[in-house]
């Protein structure tokens, strides 16, 4: 497989026919430097004969390539969530579980479910991506209104803090949005995880923002007119983040809004690399942590 020019359908459906050639792929990337124990922290296994598992030479724990990660005790055969993944990586508009049910010819829960489980790997991937140098910040709402038909803040939708850095030319770097209360605690907390302290941040004139970002920050906030061009970045990928929901995956609820928020952002930061985004997915899902998350319901 060429790395720059992505892999082929041909490519793709040759070299993961078997749960064992996915399996071993999914090993190289979980541990490129071999097996390491998730208990404790030993190298070195005994694979378990006949079975996809593993154990520990030091602590005799049995692991498996899967365990831990968002494919955690899944029934389902890793050939469908390569599967899966393919099909997600290939459509930049995303793939939605009815699409996916029935290509797969899968359970419409089991599709949901797998989406987003993949989603949650994307979102623990870019985690930890910090957002430098200038930031623009600005709130976002997300949902229908509720009867009084009001527009933006006020209303009953859900709400959201997006923020984009820019490079030193003024381009947009990286995209992040967490669905978010927008009162000064809130702003402060989502803006100490995501942005370091002594950036530049531009804004708006909103009470809470002024209040969260006086301390530690360059924070820079008007009044902006309607159409001055002002946070425009950060206003563009919010109108692509609306046209991606509303193309593939229209109708959400509050709950899982934040899952589809990860998947635009994973995939808006890896944009110059569309081709690669499959073995991005894959290497996503097995660095990914799912012990302890379990608000998950199928
Ligand atoms: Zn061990």
């Amino acid at each position: 497989m060429s790395q720059e020019k992505g892999m082929s359908f041909k490519e793709f459906r040759q070299r993961f026919q078997t749960e064992e050639a996915c399996e071993a792929y999914l090993f190289e990337r979980r541990w490129p430097d071999g097996f390491i124990c998730p208990k404790c922290g030993g190298t070195g296994c005994y694979q378990l004969r006949g079975r996809r598992e593993y154990a520990c030479k030091h602590c005799r724990r049995q692991s498996s390539v899967t365990a831990g990660t968002v494919l955690h005790r899944t029934h389902l055969p890793l050939t469908i969530w390569f599967w899966a993944i393919y099909l997600m990586a290939r459509d930049k508009r995303g793939i939605s579980a009815a699409q996916l049910s029935s290509e797969l010819e899968i359970a419409y829960s089991s599709a949901w479910y797998l989406l987003h489980r993949l989603r949650k790997a994307m979102g623990q991937r870019d985690q930890d991506y910090i957002l430098s140098g200038i930031v623009e910040l600005d709130d976002a709402y997300f949902g229908a209104p509720k009867s009084n038909g009001k527009r933006g803040r006020g209303t009953e939708k859900t709400s959201a803090l997006a923020a984009v850095s820019l490079s030193e030319q003024g381009h947009p770097r990286f995209f992040k949005i967490q669905v978010s209360k927008l009162d000064v605690p809130a702003v402060s907390a989502v803006a100490r995880r995501t942005v370091p302290p002594g950036s530049e941040i531009h804004s708006d004139a909103l009470g809470s923002f002024r209040a969260a970002l006086r301390e530690g920050y360059a924070h820079h906030y008007q009044v902006f007119a309607k159409g001055s061009g002002a946070l425009r970045w950060v206003h563009t990928r919010i109108s692509n983040l609306r046209a991606f929901l509303q193309g593939t995956y229209h109708g959400l609820g509050k709950k899982h809004l934040q899952g589809y928020f990860d998947e635009f952002c994973f995939r808006f930061n890896r944009r110059f690399w569309p081709n690669l985004l499959f073995p991005r997915l894959v290497c996503a899902v097995a660095a990914s942590n799912i012990l302890g998350y379990d608000d998950l319901t199928r």
